[in-house]
């Protein structure tokens, strides 16, 4: 049984995800666990994936595209 991570340590992994420094499958496996019971932690997610996708059409240029790929796999799981 998996151990549930709380609320800080669930946002704290996805801007260290959206960094590209949860490189780690464990914590992206128990960050997903949460995210899955959490409804608190799913809306901020959801906020942030419109924020994010603001971003990215304003600044397309200046973000790399393996790490948009990497973030956009992430948020469509959610
Ligand atoms: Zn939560």
């Amino acid at each position: 049984m998996k151990h549930d991570i709380g609320c800080l340590q669930a946002i704290e992994a996805f801007y260290a995800y959206l960094d590209g420094e949860l490189d780690n499958p464990e914590s992206i496996e128990e960050f997903e666990h949460h995210l899955g019971h959490c409804r608190s932690c799913f809306s901020r997610i959801d906020m942030e994936k419109a924020l994010n996708k603001r971003l990215r059409e304003t600044a397309q240029k200046e973000s790399p595209d393996d790490l948009r790929d990497r973030v956009s796999k992430l948020l469509a799981k959610f």
